[in-house]
């Protein structure tokens, strides 16, 4: 038997479970909303050719407009200043598109506090319990946030002070940034939390990580339903030339 011979038995028997980690794509996908003076995004829409009808008469079919940060979605190194000369999102090798996956829960924490950030801290405990980050591959950031996901309100959890969303530290930002990970996935709007407009530097995460070529993945759904280690991710993002991330399809590979 080849090695994909046996994915192939264990994917049909049931002993390799797919996991969808993308949230719906439609125009109620929830989208980031920047301040005032920042331009936004376009949110995702569907445009109709025909349906069916005297456009023609056989066959349905929609153009389709949107940001290219709507939705579940990849982050390239381009989409930072700190990463102009990197990968865009065409760019990205397609080995890298494929790879271990490993999760930290914060669920609790973020529940009793939404502004909960990620420390270093709570990265070595994580290895000091599970093993070292996985070279190549994801770090998924449980925060439960998915669960807002279809509320743009309490998704944005914003106030008079700016969105109350959960992230990672200045420190646990430049830390992974140079550890051997891919990048880092979480359940949010952005890779960022929520007051991260107010850190120096600003937005960590996306500054530090994508600086040093890694990617982001966000608003990801069912994270809640892998493993703490032992999967395996394959991020789909469209190759848009020159584009600065894209809405992907995002699926784990869980033993069971
Ligand atoms: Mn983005």
């Amino acid at each position: 038997m080849t090695t994909i011979e046996t994915l192939l038995g264990d994917l049909a028997a049931g002993r390799i479970e797919v996991i969808d980690l993308t949230a719906p794509l439609s125009d109620k996908t929830t989208i980031i909303q920047l301040p005032p003076p920042f331009a936004n995004t376009a949110g995702f829409q569907l445009h109709e050719i025909s349906r069916y009808d005297e456009r023609g008469p056989a066959w349905y079919w929609n153009n389709i407009s949107a940001g290219e940060h709507v939705g579940t979605h990849f982050d390239a190194p381009v989409h930072w200043i700190s990463g102009k000369d990197g990968y865009d999102v065409s760019q990205v090798p397609p080995k890298q598109l494929v790879g271990p996956v490993v999760v930290i829960d914060k669920s609790a924490e973020c529940a009793a506090n939404p502004d909960y950030l990620l420390e270093v801290a709570d990265i070595e405990a994580w290895t000091a319990a599970n093993g070292p980050l996985p070279e190549g591959g994801w770090l998924l950031y449980r925060t439960g946030w998915d669960a807002r996901a279809h509320d743009q309100a309490a998704f944005l959890n914003a106030n008079e002070t700016g969105p109350h969303t959960p992230g990672m530290s200045v420190a646990c930002a430049q830390w992974l940034a140079q550890q051997p990970i891919l990048g880092v996935g979480v359940e949010t709007v952005g890779t960022d939390a929520g007051a991260a407009h107010s850190f120096d530097p600003p937005f960590p995460c996306h500054s530090f990580l994508l600086g040093a070529g890694k990617y982001g993945l966000t608003q990801l759904a069912n994270i809640a339903k892998l493993p703490t280690t032992g999967a395996m991710l394959v991020a789909a993002p469209l190759p848009i030339v020159g584009g600065s991330g894209s809405p992907a399809r995002i699926l784990a590979f869980v033993p069971r």
